[in-house]
């Protein structure tokens, strides 16, 4: 009960962002029951990179290539009616739904999140330009709604700088790989520190993985990541 009444307290428009029906949480039961549906079934997951496995052994792609992150989770799969409020959230600038969005990431944690150590949250950056294009980073506003559920700081924006590039979502599989290195320079003072990344939407990891290197280099001890999707990219 403890959790709904901080869920309330964090939504506070009164009608829901997809039926427009009286809502406490900025979304109605009905339509949060159909944003749970695409939930993640911890049993069919990897407990590594959050591709499909058995949810206990870590799959043979972790087993050859260990990740450069510790564990990735993905709170839903990137599926209607997840993908269409993201996309109204970030390309057509509609702040209100981050509240919903951040919502459905909260009831959906990392199963490990209660018992690893974290002790910080960095959102995925943005380059300059693509920020001032957006008006926002996505990553930075649920970050910050999330962060209160599980008391944990969430680290300035200047901690890591991103390079302009071509956005991941325009590019193939191996491109999208190509694309991620030097990406991300870490400015802030990241040593001894367990890190949590948000990110939206997983789809290589290439991204993650790159951030995650990039972190660990500059001293971090530990780094998770958790996005609210999943969109799995089959490699070529
Ligand atoms: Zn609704
Ligand atoms: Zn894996």
């Amino acid at each position: 009960m403890k959790f709904l009444s901080r869920l309330s307290r964090l939504t506070e428009p009164q009608s829901c962002a997809l039926c427009h029906a009286r809502a406490l949480g900025g979304i109605c039961g009905g339509c949060m029951a159909d944003l749970l549906k695409t939930a993640t079934p911890p049993e069919r997951v990897c407990p590594q990179c959050g591709g499909a496995g058995d949810g206990v052994t870590i799959c043979g792609a972790c087993q050859k290539k260990p990740p450069p992150f510790d564990l990735l989770w993905s709170s839903c799969a990137y599926a209607p009616p997840v993908s269409g409020i993201l996309h109204e959230f970030k390309h057509l600038r509609r702040l209100e739904l981050r509240r919903p969005l951040a919502c459905l990431m909260a009831a959906l944690p990392p199963p490990w999140l209660r018992h690893e150590a974290v002790d910080g949250i960095l959102a995925v950056p943005l380059s300059r330009e693509r920020q001032m294009e957006r008006g926002f980073n996505q990553c930075t506003e649920l970050a910050r709604l999330i962060a209160p559920f599980f008391r944990l700081p969430v680290l300035p924006e200047n901690t890591v700088f991103r390079r302009p590039s071509p956005p991941q979502s325009t590019l193939a599989y191996r491109e999208r790989l190509k694309n991620a290195k030097g990406l991300f320079e870490v400015r802030g003072d990241v040593k001894k520190r367990n890190l949590l990344l948000i990110d939206d939407v997983a789809t290589t990891n290439a991204t993650l993985a790159e951030l995650a290197r990039m972190l660990r280099r500059a001293g971090a001890e530990r780094v998770f990541c958790w996005t609210l999707a999943q969109a799995k990219m089959q490699r070529p």
